[in-house]
């Protein structure tokens, strides 16, 4: 990858007219550590967040062992950066060829589950291959409520009675026993952690089985831009809330237990940015070469305002309006049909106009398993940039509404008339 150290070098040397996707192993270094010092248990990233070598081999390096997988396609990208790292294979339904796969070929002992029949396939091949079900831990996933950005308990998880009893079944079987939830995306508050953590408790204290484990998911949120006429509630730091999560652990009793989590987009979100180009102004619409159905579906369930920084294009002489002045636009994406129009504007300076370039940082998460190929776009151009999208102070003429933890955004940058 060519090295620059900001997105606004790279934009303005490569003068891209499609997407370049700014990649910053640094950040992902430093949030991944943090994440690491400050989670007492093991943390297991989720590889469906962001799957690209890359990003695995960034994490693993900077100290992950162990990773959250989901597919062979998964179990194979985990290995490949990482052999020696330890799969936990958390999907709740899973193929039978799938969970032979893992067991035989991967040598993954760790599976969630949160049905009897499910249990009934892994039973079956743990006996066809003669494996000591003794050497395999199996962790129920129960139900859990709560507010994330993205609520993920709909589809998984058992009920309290029907936990119990699975747990009572696979324990019976000689199985080891784990309790785990995942509740949601980008959850902003501590106590939907706090509530799955008191089901646990109780499913815990009913089941009267041993545990191996309580994995707590993902969840944890990123930062991300700010409305500036919003009035949002900024998004907890994660740091405190891992300490409310480790105190709600010790309140139910967990303290003797080894905890797992799952983190995701935590990890990985600050450390892609994507530069994208203004194909056309028209009013108060933008229309960009990018979309919903390319690197910003992300932004899809309109809970998320994405960070944007505007880098005006030099070659463009005479501009309308004043760069101080921010206003907000609608972002209309490369795709031809009105699906591709972001829910939430960006505030950009209304000096904006066609050709300059947009910066949209804190996309490392899902933006780029979930691009697709309609239309014929596919934006898949990285370089490497050294200076998180936040510290890019170097032109004036930017904004960038990015929300930085626990804090507001600094104060827009005043700028120059071009
Ligand atoms: C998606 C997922 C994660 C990661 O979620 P983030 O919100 O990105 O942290 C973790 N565990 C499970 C089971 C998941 O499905």
């Amino acid at each position: 990858m060519q090295r620059f150290e900001t997105g606004r070098q790279a934009a303005l040397a490569l003068r891209p007219d499609h997407p370049v996707y700014c990649f910053r192993p640094s950040v992902l270094a430093a949030d991944t550590r943090a994440f690491l010092q400050n989670f007492p248990g093991k943390t297991a990233y989720a590889v469906k967040t962001n799957g690209e070598s890359f990003v695995l081999a960034t994490v693993a390096k900077a100290g992950v062992t162990a990773f959250d997988v989901a597919s062979p396609a998964e179990f194979a990208a985990a290995r490949e950066v990482a052999p020696a790292a330890e799969q936990l294979y958390m999907h709740p339904v899973k193929a039978q060829s799938d969970i032979r796969l893992a067991l035989e070929s991967y040598g993954i002992r760790t599976l969630a589950l949160d049905h009897p029949d499910e249990f009934e396939k892994i039973h079956r091949v743990v006996q066809a291959f003669d494996v000591d079900p003794g050497a395999v831990s199996l962790f129920v996933r129960i139900a859990t409520r709560g507010a994330a950005a993205y609520e993920l308990s709909k589809k998984f998880g058992a009920a309290p009675k029907e936990a119990i009893e699975l747990m009572q079944r696979v324990h019976r079987q000689g199985y080891r026993v784990g309790i785990c939830f995942h509740v949601g995306s980008q959850v902003e508050d501590a106590d939907t952690y706090g509530s799955a953590i008191a089901t646990a408790a109780q499913v815990r204290a009913q089941a009267k089985v041993p545990l191996v484990g309580l994995d707590v998911g993902g969840g944890f949120p990123a930062p991300y831009g700010r409305d500036p006429r919003g009035s949002q509630r900024p998004v907890p730091d994660p740091v405190s809330l891992i300490g409310e999560i480790g105190r709600d652990l010790e309140r139910h009793g967990f303290t003797d237990l080894p905890i797992v989590a799952e983190p995701g987009r935590v990890i990985v979100a600050r450390s892609l940015s994507v530069i994208v180009r203004v194909m056309l102004r028209d009013g108060k619409r933008l229309y960009i070469n990018d979309g919903i159905w390319g690197s910003l579906s992300d932004s899809w369930t309109g809970r998320i305002t994405l960070p944007a920084r505007l880098i005006p294009d030099p070659a463009r002489r005479r501009r309308a309006g004043k760069a101080g002045v921010l206003d907000d636009f609608r972002i209309c994406g490369v795709t031809c049909d009105s699906v591709d129009i972001l829910s939430r504007p960006f505030w950009l300076p209304e000096t904006v106009d066609t050709g300059d370039f947009i910066e949209i940082g804190h996309i490392g998460a899902y933006s780029l398993s979930l691009r697709t190929r309609f239309n014929g776009f596919y934006p898949d151009r990285f370089v490497e940039v050294s200076h998180p999208f936040e510290d890019d102070r170097d032109g004036l003429e930017g904004f960038a509404n990015v929300e930085t933890w626990g804090e507001v955004a600094p104060e827009p940058l005043s700028g120059q008339d071009g």
